[in-house]
């Protein structure tokens, strides 16, 4: 019988890790700052069991500059720089952020801008005009740089395509945590945007997402954990890491009748494309 202390919430163990892939790929978007192990330890972990590069993202200032920190001290980890959409809102001094972005973007390790985006879950009305120009900002941002960007789109599918088609699009886009049916993954593929898949395709209400993952083109696809979040099944609830991205791209593979290997090797050169190679 225990007696805890209900007001202690426990921390629940991080899941066992996977089987090792037989061919490396990437976690496309993985935030290793909100995650307990300390930074060598979560890529070790990772490499074990073929995940041998991870995209850090930022989500503000301070995390933007850590991630461009050890990017530059790790070869496997690249990272990207932005405001969230829902963190865009709520700065007293959005340009005085842009502007530390703007100048984070031109480093070299620095690959991607984001995630930016729209997220009409998470930000009432009220919120989004501020979200949008910010939005707006890191599009312009990522073009002038030639950086891919990173695109949060929550409950906004329309108005992320129609903000993208305003602005012209930079040549790489990548959808984080794709979370469209088929309707979107036809309009991504019409435009050459990537779509990076979470464990939400093991999620039992997926449906929709499993559908379109089996239209979207091979070329097209990444495959990420967002960590800590997004744990894939049997784990949800628990923590979330690069290391269990091996879970995620099984399930990918089955839901498109892939051989795991070829998606595998398509994901790492899709990767290599899109955010390029170590320096
Ligand atoms: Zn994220």
């Amino acid at each position: 019988m225990s007696k805890r202390n209900p007001a202690v919430r426990p921390i629940p163990e991080p899941p066992p890790a996977p089987e090792p892939l037989a061919v490396p790929v990437l976690d496309s978007h993985t935030h290793l700052d909100l995650q307990e192990v300390d930074v060598a330890a979560a890529l070790t972990a990772a490499a074990a069991v073929g995940v041998t590069r991870v995209v850090q993202v930022g989500i503000d200032v301070p995390s933007s500059r850590w991630g461009a920190e050890i990017a530059a001290e790790h070869d496997a980890v690249f990272a990207t720089v932005a405001l969230h959409p829902n963190e865009a809102p709520r700065l007293a001094d959005l340009d005085a952020a842009l502007a530390e972005i703007d100048e984070l973007a031109a480093l070299p390790h620095v690959r991607g801008i984001g995630e930016t985006g729209l997220d009409y879950f998470r930000t009432e009305p009220e919120g989004r005009a501020a979200q949008e120009r910010s939005f707006r900002a890191h599009i312009e941002i990522a073009k002038r740089h030639g950086k891919a960007l990173v695109i949060h789109d929550r409950d906004a599918h329309d108005d992320v395509l129609r903000v993208l088609a305003e602005e012209g699009a930079p040549e790489r886009v990548v959808f984080h945590c794709f979370s469209g049916g088929p309707e979107l993954a036809k309009a991504c593929a019409e435009h050459g945007y990537v779509m990076s898949f979470a464990g939400t395709v093991t999620f039992k209400t997926a449906e929709p997402l499993r559908e379109a993952a089996r239209i979207a083109p091979a070329e097209l696809i990444l495959v990420e954990t967002d960590g800590p979040f997004l744990t894939p099944m049997p784990y949800r609830g628990r923590p979330n890491a690069p290391y269990l991205i091996p879970i995620t791209v099984r399930a990918l593979a089955e839901v498109r009748g892939d051989d795991l290997d070829t998606l595998c090797a398509s994901i790492w050169a899709n990767g290599e494309r899109i955010f390029g190679t170590p320096l």
